[in-house]
């Protein structure tokens, strides 16, 4: 296995796709710290508790990562959570919360790594995003914001420090079995062309691609994993 000069941080790393994603990258060599509000205690090297809203629990998480596991040359924004409603009846929080958790946050969390990747020349951030980003699912104004909002920043700083060996890329999944998608998951499968919702194996294996040393061609990407649904 390759020894690596630095380490992996996922966020939202302690279930479903996070948790996999973890997984993953471990099998690539990576220490791996998870944050997440609740921390967890499963897969990875280092456990974080910090919620990704909180701008100053997440910069003293970074720097614990940095400390213990060396400088964080893989960064997984993944934490995300839906608050659904149709939008006359959308409120205020449910607008901000999931603005904040699933776009700012991955702004601040990308800032904040890009310095110590930018002295590395080296850097691979895989940004989770959806398909909610990319075509419409009504009741979802808010995650769909959050989502064509986080590809877009993606494309845009994947173009800014291209040139300095640092990668930057999203994954857009489609349905996929985890705790967020216990309510829809029976009715949404049927719709989907494989006849099947996902694993979180499935899209953590794309950004485990995407996070390799064989992707350094590959920056400002989208790679959806949706079994169809958007084909
Ligand atoms: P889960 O609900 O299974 O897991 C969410 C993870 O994010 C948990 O580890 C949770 O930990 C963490 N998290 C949530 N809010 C915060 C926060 N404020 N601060 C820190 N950590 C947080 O979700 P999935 O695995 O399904 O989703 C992962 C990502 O994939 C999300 O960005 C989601 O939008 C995206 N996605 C999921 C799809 C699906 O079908 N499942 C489809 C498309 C995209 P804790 O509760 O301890 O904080």
């Amino acid at each position: 296995m390759v020894k690596r000069e630095g380490c992996a941080l996922v966020t939202g790393g302690s279930r479903g796709i996070g948790a996999a994603t973890a997984q993953a990258l471990a099998a690539e060599g990576w220490p791996v710290a998870v944050l997440s509000r609740g921390g967890g205690n499963g897969v990875g090297d280092l456990h974080l508790a910090a919620d990704v809203t909180d701008a100053a629990a997440v910069d003293a998480a970074f720097a614990l990562a940095e400390r213990e596991l060396g400088p964080v040359l893989v960064l997984v924004n993944n934490a995300g959570v839906r608050a659904d409603g149709l939008a006359p009846s959308l409120a205020d929080d449910e607008w901000n919360t999931v603005l904040d958790t699933n776009l700012s946050a991955a702004f601040r969390l990308t800032r904040r790594a890009l310095r110590p990747m930018l002295r590395a020349r080296y850097g691979r951030i895989v940004n989770v995003a959806s398909i909610v980003g990319l075509r419409a699912n009504p009741g979802q104004s808010n995650y769909a914001a959050a989502k064509a909002g986080l590809i877009a920043m993606t494309k845009t700083v994947a173009a800014e420090v291209a040139r300095k060996g640092i990668t930057v890329n999203a994954v857009a999944p489609g349905y996929i079995a985890t705790d967020m998608t216990t309510d829809v998951i029976e009715a949404a499968a049927g719709l989907v062309p494989a006849r099947r919702a996902g694993t979180p194996d499935e899209v953590a294996a794309c950004i485990r691609f995407l996070a390799s040393d064989e992707a350094s061609y590959v920056t400002g990407s989208t790679l959806v994993v949706d079994g169809g649904l958007t084909a």
